[in-house]
């Protein structure tokens, strides 16, 4: 609803303006789509879309859209339909690090569906990984090919470690991927939910550690000081410890069950180390990084540090500035502030997406 009077319309599109508490900081902030850019200029007449606490959308850095089940192939209708949901859930942005196959040409462009960065198909050791998603590749491959990937899309995505038992990607061909990715200006994701593995991905110094699980903690200050991030998919860990734990004892369940329960300290031991934690979700259906937000404040991460790693944070350190003069113009308005109930998340006044209201 138009709260000031006739709206402003430029080559068809209405002007949005919103108002309101922005975060981090909390400042009060008037802000002006500008094709999409925020600008703090006036325009007469544009249509004040929402006003309440303001965050620069959303931000998913774990999410595989376009495929029901492990191994099946990219599928166009289940990309745009699992985007959708990101969207109505006010996620203006996501990270793909692995997807089922080469997305097409509009992904992450696509009006009114999310900015997106990815990492093409996960490199796996051979052996390793679900069958039927991502390349496998041997130890002297893993280098090349992610520089490949990383130099088209700036991210390559690498499974340090799989199954109990299996071998991790050794820390001197981590090291290799690392350097060889770098030199392209990639950035580097790994999974790893094994101790060696992750032992392995923080000597290398990579850029983002997934899921993280039996990760030492005594490598967090290392972690902090060389930026490496952590994705600790809190959320899907812990719905599935339920049916993990009436499991029969084997060493799965040990390993499965041990790493998940000692997950939710481990989260919070990184972030008072300094290191940057990001909220992502790894599971259908879309659309629930509120669920994981919440999740990393029910582990004991102040509410204003949750939001962080599912916005704000999340952005800056995927390259996006927040709600600023110049920044690209997303947002998503809730009417109080959320770090005074996180289940605000579930109900958005307003999503703006590229100076277009979404919902
Ligand atoms: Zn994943």
């Amino acid at each position: 609803m138009p709260l000031d009077g006739a709206t402003r319309v430029r080559g068809g599109i209405v002007i949005v303006r919103i108002r309101g508490r922005a975060l981090p900081d909390g400042e009060y902030v008037d802000l002006y789509a500008d094709g999409d850019r925020w600008t703090t200029d006036p325009v007469p007449g544009a249509d004040l879309v929402a006003e309440g606490w303001l965050l620069p959308g959303l931000v998913d850095a774990h999410t595989h859209p376009g495929a029901e089940e492990p191994g099946d192939p990219m599928d166009e209708e289940i990309l745009r339909a699992d985007l959708h949901r990101h969207v109505d859930a006010g996620v203006t942005m996501i990270r793909s690090p692995g997807l089922p196959g080469e997305p097409p040409e509009w992904f992450g462009a696509e009006p009114g569906l999310p900015r997106a960065v990815h990492a093409g198909p996960w490199i796996a050791q051979h052996g390793q990984f679900f069958d039927g998603w991502g390349r496998r590749a041997t130890h002297a491959e893993l280098p090349v090919f992610a520089a490949a990937q990383a130099k088209r899309t700036g991210w390559a995505k690498i499974i340090a470690d799989w199954r109990v038992g299996d071998e991790p990607v050794p820390s001197d061909v981590m090291a290799a991927v690392v350097e060889a990715v770098h030199a392209v200006g990639g950035r580097v994701a790994v999974h790893s939910q094994h101790a060696a593995g992750g032992e392995a991905a923080v000597a290398a110094g990579v850029d983002s550690i997934e899921h993280g699980m039996w990760l030492d903690t005594g490598f967090l200050p290392e972690m902090a000081a060389g930026g490496t991030a952590l994705t600790p998919t809190l959320s899907v860990f812990r719905s599935s410890l339920v049916a993990a734990r009436e499991r029969e004892d084997n060493p799965w369940k040990r390993w499965y069950v041990g790493g998940a329960e000692a997950h939710p300290a481990l989260v919070v031991a990184a972030a008072e180390a300094g290191v940057t934690i990001l909220a992502g979700t790894d599971s259908r259906p879309h659309g629930r990084v509120g669920v994981e937000i919440r999740a990393l404040a029910e582990a004991g991460l102040r509410p204003h540090d949750a939001l962080a790693a599912g916005s704000w944070a999340a952005r800056e350190y995927l390259g996006l500035p927040g709600l600023v003069p110049g920044a690209p113009a997303d947002a998503v308005v809730y009417a109080e502030d959320p770090r005074a109930d996180l289940e605000q998340l579930e109900h958005p006044v307003a999503v703006v997406l590229r100076g277009v209201r979404v919902r």
